[in-house]
């Protein structure tokens, strides 16, 4: 068994104020946001689901943010903090000086609600990324899946992809009109699968337990409600998949009270 090495490297972590440069609506429940200013110079991300911390704009309007020091990140006293959520950076382009957020518009909360009314102009903070997990290229397929707030790492990941590599991506969305084109130079095939109103539910489970074996090594990478994240990683596990050849992360928790399944 070929042992697929897979890399983490650690980055200086730096606070920054991006500016937003344009928005622009991907479907019914994505926001494409890019931003720029002075501060994105010497931004780094070295694998497609790196994330960065990204800060809001308080209930003032303000934009509160922590300051590093030897103690970890403080935020000053007596002032709200702006809230922080994780983003992936879908693209960054170090030449023209501009980094890329999808934002999934999910309904109520400080992140979504920022992207439902961004404009140009508006500021906001982005924190890293403070590492990233570099995966194994010569895996022989890789099954990359997940729910809308996962489309933005897996977009990346197939336009990253060199030629020759396969992979399968299952993605789940909120409707059928919440696909993507998406580009890759490799071998790639994608399965959309949408909710069309329904709850988050048995789609992507069912796609990953019908998904055809195939010969040789597989990688998979899951991201979705955690529950789910966590399901999915249990039922490879199950199945004797190597620890060291899935990654699953819940990237959004339900609340106890909403139902997932
Ligand atoms: C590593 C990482 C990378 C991520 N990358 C992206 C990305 O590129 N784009 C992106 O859109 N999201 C991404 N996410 C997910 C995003 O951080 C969460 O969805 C986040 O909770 C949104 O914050 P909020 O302020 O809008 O809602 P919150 O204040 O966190 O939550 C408010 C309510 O909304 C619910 N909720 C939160 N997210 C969702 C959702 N997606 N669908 C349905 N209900 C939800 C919560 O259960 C809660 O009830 C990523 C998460 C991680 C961990």
């Amino acid at each position: 068994m070929a042992p697929h090495i897979h890399r983490r490297l650690r980055h200086d972590v730096v606070l920054r104020r991006l500016a937003v440069l344009r928005v622009e609506p991907l479907s019914p429940h994505m926001r494409r946001v890019t931003f720029g200013g002075p501060e994105l110079r010497g931004f780094h991300s070295a694998a497609p689901d790196d994330h960065v911390k990204l800060f809001f704009p308080n209930r003032d309007g303000e934009l509160v943010l922590p300051a590093l020091g030897p103690n970890g990140a403080e935020f000053p006293a007596g002032r709200e903090p702006s809230s922080m959520r994780d983003y992936t950076p879908r693209r960054h382009d170090a030449a023209r000086g501009e980094l890329v957020i999808d934002f999934v518009l999910h309904g109520d909360g400080p992140a979504s609600n920022w992207a439902m009314q961004a404009a140009p102009g508006q500021r906001l903070g982005a924190g890293g990324p403070r590492g990233s997990h570099v995966i194994a290229g010569d895996f022989d397929r890789y099954v990359l899946m997940g729910d809308e707030t996962a489309l933005p790492a897996i977009g990346r990941w197939l336009e990253e992809l060199p030629a020759g590599a396969r992979a399968t991506a299952l993605v789940e969305t909120p409707e059928a009109a919440d696909r993507q084109a998406l580009s890759s130079r490799g071998e790639v095939e994608i399965r959309w699968l949408a909710r069309d109103g329904a709850e988050h539910g048995e789609l992507l489970e069912r796609a990953l337990h019908e998904l055809p074996a195939i010969a040789g090594d597989t990688f998979y990478w899951i991201a979705a409600e955690s529950r789910r994240a966590r399901a999915m990683r249990q039922w490879l596990d199950q199945r004797g998949v190597p620890k060291d050849w899935i990654k699953a992360t819940g990237y959004w928790q339900a609340m106890e009270d909403e139902e997932t399944d």
